[in-house]
């Protein structure tokens, strides 16, 4: 059954309004739930997540090791200190995110096991209309609302991104995605293969291979590492100082951003320098006589694809101890034992985990329309990769790539609390980005220049993303050094903005 039918199958008893509707309970979700309550108060709104808790990625994601690859004094909020190691486990920050439920009263604002299936847009009534399934009664449930905060990520939560294989069905063993990585799997003394070696890949092959008999990493080609000490010297310092926990955040923050400003500029400006450090880096773990250039030498520029931090070098410890290994090749074809790699060689496993990343899903698989005819978001312009040319009070959440995610969630909260504070003052209720006249003949792009960063999944779902023009306006430049102080200047009277 279609979402359409189920809808019209069972029609709501009833509707309920709010003010704002925001889409999913993960760090972008909490973040505008706090940005509503504390800059835009008296303004009424619910937070709809389809899962049994907050937390998003990091209460989807449950594999061994799981920890963030960005530190946690940028990926946290601006407003709430973190105080511990940067890199942080998946249980430490949905307690940071519970902290942060709890001490705002946002809890109350949120309805768990609520499901998005369809908005719709009426250009007469000027509001959203939300339908919305109960993941625990299947009832279906209706909410109207002015605006639409999609918070609700880029990846579909159900299930991650397998490749097809030949005869994959042949393998007698256990095959797993870490996005569904099972709660009883025994690992104990068994061969596994790790296909893939992105973040996930490295964070999962030294947290299982001390109970594995062996770990093998199996990647196609090399990915960009960096490593270093779990902690921010700054941060340490500044805390046997006493220094309060508000301030060190302040300014470790300020450093780190500092730093990788200056990291970033440097991939483009000197990337063989920066190749050089990286790999020394590694070397220093494994020794001279591993072949680096095989394994850990990518044919791409840093930073083309996010770059995951390696705290203590663990996986490199771990490949050093002999617990887990690297294999560079490409896979022929699955069989009854493992797998047959295109160099005639096999890799004998009794489970075989595919980190081999995710599904992009845009929308949050939401069926969208406006004034009764589908929206398909690819047929848009992006406005700053926020909000979309004719669609009216909506904006997403879609942070950065080189930097952590929810400083952007903190700026977009920024902006959306200073346009709906606009439209309150200047007593109108649409809000709808449209190309000026000077924009239309700018050339109209993929969402992302594949030049600047390529991931697999983002180059799988292209085709599903809004398209970017070649002005600031009309594009997410990722570029968080510009837009933190770009977007609190944005002229809201500007014509990309039609008001009604
Ligand atoms: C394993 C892993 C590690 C990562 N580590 C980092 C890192 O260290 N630093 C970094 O910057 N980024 C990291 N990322 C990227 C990360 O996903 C984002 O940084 C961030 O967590 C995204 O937050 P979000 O709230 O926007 O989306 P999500 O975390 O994806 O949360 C979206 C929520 O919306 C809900 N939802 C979706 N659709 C609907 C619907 N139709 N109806 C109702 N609810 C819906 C989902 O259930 C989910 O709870 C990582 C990603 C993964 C997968």
């Amino acid at each position: 059954m279609n979402v359409q039918s189920r809808i019209e199958k069972s029609a709501p008893a009833h509707t309920e309004h709010f003010d704002v509707v925001i889409a999913g309970a993960g760090i972008s979700g909490v973040g505008a739930a706090y940005h509503l309550t504390t800059q835009m108060r008296g303004t009424s709104f619910v937070v709809l997540e389809t899962q049994e808790t907050f937390g998003g990625t990091w209460t989807t994601h449950k594999y061994p090791g799981i920890r963030s690859d960005s530190d946690l004094h940028t990926f946290g909020y601006r407003f709430k200190p973190w105080t511990s190691a940067p890199i942080a486990t998946a249980a430490e920050i949905l307690s940071y995110m519970g902290e942060v439920i709890e001490e705002n009263g946002l809890a109350r604002h949120i309805r768990y096991r609520h499901t998005i299936d369809a908005a719709s847009w009426s250009s007469t009534d000027k509001l959203w209309t939300i339908d919305a399934t109960r993941t625990d009664t299947g009832e279906h449930v209706r909410f109207t609302t002015n605006f639409f905060w999609m918070c609700q990520g880029y990846y579909k939560h159900s299930e991650g991104y397998t490749p097809e294989w030949p005869e994959m069905a042949s393998f007698k063993g256990q095959i797993v995605h870490p996005q569904k990585w099972p709660d009883h799997l025994d690992i104990k003394g068994k061969r596994i293969v790790v296909i893939g070696s992105g973040a996930t890949a490295a964070t999962l092959v030294p947290a299982i291979a001390n109970d594995a008999e062996h770990v093998t990493m199996l990647q196609r080609s090399p990915t960009w590492f960096r490593t270093g000490r779990n902690v921010i010297e700054i941060a340490e310092q500044l805390r046997k100082l006493q220094i309060d926990e508000t301030w060190i955040h302040e300014i470790t923050r300020k450093q780190i951003l500092f730093e990788q400003d200056a990291f970033t500029k440097r991939t483009f400006r000197d990337p063989e320098g920066v190749k050089k450090d990286l790999l020394t880096a590694v070397r220093a773990y494994l020794g001279q006589d591993f072949d680096i250039a095989t394994h850990f030498t990518p044919s791409y520029r840093p930073w083309r694809q996010r770059i995951a931090f390696i705290p203590d070098g663990d996986l490199f410890q771990s490949i050093k101890s002999g617990k887990s290994s690297v294999v560079t090749d490409e896979i022929e074809r699955f069989i009854e034992s493992g797998i047959l790699l295109k160099s005639g060689k096999i890799l004998e496993a009794d489970i075989i985990v595919t980190a081999t990343g995710f599904h992009l899903s845009a929308q949050g698989d939401i069926d969208f329309s406006i004034d009764g005819k589908p929206l398909t978001f690819a047929d848009t312009v992006t406005y700053r990769g926020m909000m979309f040319t004719g669609v009216p009070n909506l904006v997403w959440v879609f942070g950065y790539f080189r930097a952590s995610w929810t400083l952007r969630v903190d700026l977009v909260a920024d902006f959306v609390c200073r346009l709906l504070k606009h439209m309150k003052e200047t007593g109108v209720s649409q809000v709808t980005p449209a190309l000026r006249p000077e924009d239309h003949n700018m050339p109209l792009l993929p969402w992302i220049d594949q030049e600047n960063f390529n991931p697999g999944y983002m180059m799988r779902g292209m085709h599903l993303l809004p398209k970017r023009g070649d002005k600031p306006e009309w594009q997410h430049n990722q570029d968080y050094w510009a837009e933190k102080d770009e977007f609190p200047k944005i002229d809201l009277r500007d014509r990309a903005f039609v008001y009604g």
